[in-house]
């Protein structure tokens, strides 16, 4: 596949390469969520980013797995849009890759009672990936910039001062512990949809019968604010891109198009790691000769056994529709 990219070299990494380095949002960067196209397919199509989007699994999967053994470092992905912009059916897609041993989803609502007599970081801080563990965010620590300035729940000044917590936070995370010594990178999407895409979506939902527990009186009222919102989250994005923390505008009207991009990215971020297996803890010359001797002990051409076991298809890559 054809790379391109500006990106940083981290310790004992390969070069950092996004493909779709048009979604990212370069450190130091303005962002205007408006002037960008919701339905951006950068010319692929639906059925190869389809295709592209399953071996793109089946990748993260065994580098999910190597990410897991070797226990060094986390991995947190945090997820950001208006209502219906994806981001279930994110986690679902990438929950098809993601073995559930290594891996949490961490939801932030309306902040409850005890996380509001605390630091906005408070309730963030106690979801972070362990050693070995990918996270994914389902809203973060953006809604502290993002819904408190729409509003006006927290003044001006108190969010422009977050913009640097956050910064520095971040910054932290990714230089790492003594529990967790290649810190924790923060990979940052922003699902970007239209306000027209939205009112096909909540029409979906109307329709289908399925879907209607979905439908939400407040989902209309936030959108009445969709103008201060593409605003908010403009400046957040403009002022929070960082290359240990990048922010991605995902094009998401189309959701092969979100699926392609967001897979692509984790993909091409663990990719540059060259993460290496742990050594063995055996001796594995010894463990081979016990091997080969159990082999040779065994009868040559043993006899069929009398309920042959069914034959099983290949397995059919991980279902996308
Ligand atoms: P879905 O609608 O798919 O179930 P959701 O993430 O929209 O998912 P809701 O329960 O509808 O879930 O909405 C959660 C609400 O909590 C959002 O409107 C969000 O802006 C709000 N919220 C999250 N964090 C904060 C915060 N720190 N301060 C104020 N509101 C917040
Ligand atoms: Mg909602």
């Amino acid at each position: 596949m054809k790379k391109c990219g500006d990106c940083k070299k981290e310790k004992g990494a390969k070069e950092r390469v996004y493909t779709f380095k048009k979604c990212m949002v370069k450190p130091g960067a303005k962002v205007d969520l408006d002037a960008i196209d919701t339905k951006e397919t950068y010319g692929w199509t639906k059925r190869r980013a389809r295709v592209q989007t399953g071996r793109n699994l089946e990748r993260i999967a065994e580098l999910q797995e190597q990410l897991y053994v070797e226990k060094k470092r986390g991995l947190l992905i945090v997820l950001q849009a208006m209502d219906t912009g994806g981001k279930d059916g994110t986690i679902r897609t990438l929950g098809k890759a993601l073995n559930p041993a290594g891996t949490r989803v961490a939801t932030f609502k309306k902040p409850t009672d005890e996380e509001q007599e605390h630091h906005f970081l408070w309730r963030i801080i106690k979801q972070l990936p362990k050693a070995g563990e990918v996270v994914i965010f389902n809203r973060s620590h953006y809604e502290d910039v993002g819904v408190v300035r729409v509003h006006d729940l927290v003044p001006e000044e108190e969010v422009r001062a977050r913009y640097d917590e956050i910064n520095a936070f971040e910054e932290k995370l990714a230089q790492g512990a003594a529990d967790i010594p290649e810190g924790t990178h923060v990979l940052k999407f922003f699902l970007h949809i239209s306000k027209k895409e939205q009112l096909a979506r909540f029409r979906d939902r109307l329709d289908d019968p399925a879907k209607q527990w979905k439908l939400s009186e407040n989902d209309f009222k936030e959108r009445q604010h969709w103008d201060e919102y593409m605003e908010v989250y403009s400046r957040a994005l403009s002022k929070c891109s960082t290359d240990d923390a990048p922010w991605f505008v995902v094009p998401a009207d189309n959701k092969w198009m979100r699926d392609l991009v967001i897979s692509q990215v984790v993909v091409d971020y663990l990719e540059a790691l060259s993460m290496k297996p742990p050594a063995p803890t055996v001796d594995v010359k010894d463990i081979r000769k016990k091997y080969f001797n159990d082999v040779a002990r065994r009868p040559q051409n043993p006899p069929p056994p009398e309920n042959p076991p069914r034959h099983r298809p290949p397995r059919q890559g991980f279902g996308l529709r």
